[in-house]
C-alpha cells in the first residue's frame, strides 16, 4: 500500500480517445519535423502536470459531441503524448492519446527522446503541504485517468519490446530538466501519488525511479514527500510487460 492515503481507491471506467491520427495543434517550437522516435527505444514514461486548470468551451463541446471529447481534444495543443483529465461539469475521467509515439515532441527536456510523456490536466502544488484553493483536487476519477494512461502506454509498447525487457521506468519532469530551476516542480506530489497508486506499478509493468536523474547535477531526484507514495510491493518487481488480458478497447 502507498505510504499515505492521498489517492481514493475507487475504480472508475475511463473514456479513451485516440487522437493520434488527427492533425495536432503544436507550434513549430513544440515538436521536431525532422526527428522521429522509435517506439522500440522507449524506456518508460515521464509524468507532467499542465500547471493550469483545463476546461472546455461550449463551442467545442458542440463540435465534438460532448464534454469528454472536447476535453480530450485540448490535448492536441500540448506536447504530451498522452493526457489525463476529468471534465469539469460532468466529472468524467478521460485519457487521450494525442500524438503517435513516433512524434518527437518537446515536452520533457532531456526525457523527450526515450520517455513517453503523460500530462495530467490541472495545477498541483510541488508538495501537498502547499495546497491552496486554486489547486486541482485529487479524485478517484483523476487517478483512474492517470492509471488508464499508464495502461495505454504499456499496451502501445508491449508489442515492440523484447522478451525479458526490464519494467518501464516511471520518472518525472523534475528528473529530466535542462537547467537548475526549469520545471523542477513538475509534476507535483499529487501526480506522483496518483501514478504510484496505479495497479500497473504493483504488477511490475512500471517501476518508479525516484533517484534517476537524466543529466547528473541538473536533474533532481524526488523529494521525501513524493517518496512517501512509493508502493511497498509484496513481491519483487517482475520483469514482465503488460499481459494482453489487461488491455481495454479503445473507444
Ligand atoms: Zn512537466
Amino acid at each position: 500500500m502507498s505510504g499515505t492515503c492521498l489517492v481514493p481507491a475507487v475504480r472508475q471506467k475511463v473514456q479513451r480517445f485516440d487522437l493520434s491520427r488527427e492533425p495536432h495543434e503544436l507550434d513549430a517550437r513544440e515538436w521536431s519535423r525532422t526527428k522521429r522516435r522509435d517506439p522500440a527505444e522507449m524506456v518508460g514514461v515521464v509524468m507532467h502536470q499542465w500547471a493550469s486548470p483545463v476546461g472546455t468551451e461550449a463551442r467545442l463541446r458542440r463540435k465534438y459531441g460532448g464534454e469528454a471529447a472536447a476535453l480530450a481534444h485540448r490535448g492536441l495543443g500540448v506536447p504530451y503524448t498522452l493526457v489525463a483529465g476529468v471534465t469539469q461539469k460532468s466529472g468524467e475521467p478521460v485519457a487521450a492519446l494525442c500524438h503517435p509515439i513516433e512524434r518527437y515532441t518537446f515536452a520533457s527536456d532531456n526525457a523527450c527522446g526515450h520517455y513517453v510523456a503523460i500530462g495530467v490536466m490541472g495545477i498541483f502544488p510541488f508538495e501537498e503541504s502547499g495546497r491552496t484553493a486554486k489547486h486541482t483536487p485529487v479524485t478517484a476519477a483523476l487517478a483512474a485517468a492517470v492509471d488508464e494512461c499508464l495502461a495505454w502506454v504499456a499496451e502501445l509498447l508491449d508489442p515492440v519490446r523484447v522478451d525479458g525487457a526490464p519494467p518501464l521506468s516511471l520518472i518525472t519532469h523534475r528528473q529530466a530538466i535542462n537547467g537548475p530551476r526549469d520545471h523542477a516542480q513538475c509534476p507535483g506530489e499529487a501526480v506522483v501519488a496518483m501514478a504510484c497508486a496505479s495497479d500497473w506499478i504493483r504488477q511490475g509493468v512500471f517501476r518508479p525511479m525516484p533517484d534517476a536523474v537524466l543529466v547528473e547535477g541538473v536533474g533532481k531526484p524526488w523529494p521525501a514527500s513524493w517518496r512517501a507514495h512509493l508502493p511497498s510491493l509484496d513481491q519483487p518487481l517482475s520483469s514482465q510487460v503488460a499481459p494482453p488480458e489487461h488491455g481495454r478497447p479503445v473507444t
